[in-house]
């Protein structure tokens, strides 16, 4: 029998590591860059007065930037794997000679060939029910090039900006989780899955990381693109979530993030924990922002967690 077949769910988790590790890499660009001369990374790619400097930063930074491409096409390729999987593991081994059974021993997965990157999204379109859009197959092949100058000559053809790969970031969630759910998945693939191991929730949590990027994706993403993937226009998450809230390690010096947003007259969703909110007039506005409204996480808990909606004030 088959041994090492391939799993759907764990397919896809990999994918999303890989798409978050490159998403992780991009911003890391930015704020490096925006931490040392003063210029709103929101427009740091246009003109002003560190343009000189910006443009030899992106100069110097196009091998690495060539090697984020990589990992960005990876992700597209597992993921369209794990689609056609989803159906069934069998169909990756469409066009592959699978030698039939001669012995006692068990076939390995994972030492067959299967379907070619070039491949996939046709095979995503003629085996399962999945939409690719014509623009995406088309850009999709544009950056398996890439990766193959990358990978086989270790270099590519110049050009390659962070807004250039923010587009590819962005375009390549909407078309590939076209259901969004962004922030809960990088909260939930943060990326470096073995930090985990070191966060203590009073120094480090991987919701403070994800709040402390929160301001730089904002920025990052274009309207249209932040709407589709967080599900809400930039201006509407504008909720503090009280278990989110709490989340955050004490001694990081890290911010609340508004991750919540209305989806009712009392009632609020948030989009990283992905918890419903009840909300209610409190006597007295907020201490800290004057807020009347206050949170309280909808939940079978006896004491559960309550906050300011308005600034995340416990
Ligand atoms: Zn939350
Ligand atoms: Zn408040």
């Amino acid at each position: 029998m088959f041994v090492n077949v391939p799993d759907a769910a764990q397919l896809e988790n990999t994918a999303l590591r890989l798409y978050f590790d490159a998403w992780e890499r991009t911003v890391s660009l930015y704020n490096d860059f925006c931490d040392v001369f003063p210029v709103a990374i929101e427009e740091v790619g246009g003109k002003h007065s560190f343009s000189e400097e910006w443009d030899e930063y992106v100069g110097d930074a196009q091998a690495e930037m060539g090697a984020i491409c990589a990992i960005i096409q990876q992700a597209a390729e597992i993921r369209l794997k794990s689609i056609i999987c989803s159906v069934s593991p069998y169909l990756l081994l469409l066009n592959s000679e699978v030698p039939l059974k001669m012995g006692e021993a068990d076939l390995d997965f994972t030492s067959l060939r299967t379907l070619d990157a070039v491949d996939l999204p046709r095979a995503v379109r003629t085996m399962t029910g999945f939409e690719l859009s014509d623009s995406y197959i088309q850009r999709y092949g544009e950056l398996r090039k890439l990766r193959n100058q990358v990978a086989h000559l270790g270099q590519h053809q110049g050009g390659l900006s962070p807004s250039v790969l923010m587009v590819l970031l962005g375009q390549q969630f909407l078309a590939l989780w076209p259901d969004g759910r962004w922030l809960s998945r990088r909260t939930e693939f943060d990326g470096n899955s073995a930090r985990r191991f070191f966060h203590d929730d009073r120094y480090s949590s991987v919701e403070t990381i994800v709040m402390a990027e929160l301001p730089s994706t904002r920025a990052l993403l274009d309207n249209e693109t932040f709407n589709k993937a967080f599900g809400v226009a930039k201006g509407k998450l504008d909720g503090f979530c009280p278990d989110c809230v709490s989340a955050i390690a004490r001694k990081s010096g890290i911010d609340a993030e508004s991750t919540a947003y209305r989806t009712g007259e009392f009632t609020a969703h948030c989009a990283m924990c992905e918890v419903d909110l009840q909300l209610s007039s409190a006597s007295e506005g907020c201490e800290r922002c004057n807020s009347l409204l206050e949170a309280l996480v909808v939940s079978d808990d006896s004491e559960p967690n309550v906050a300011c909606y308005g600034c995340g004030h416990g």
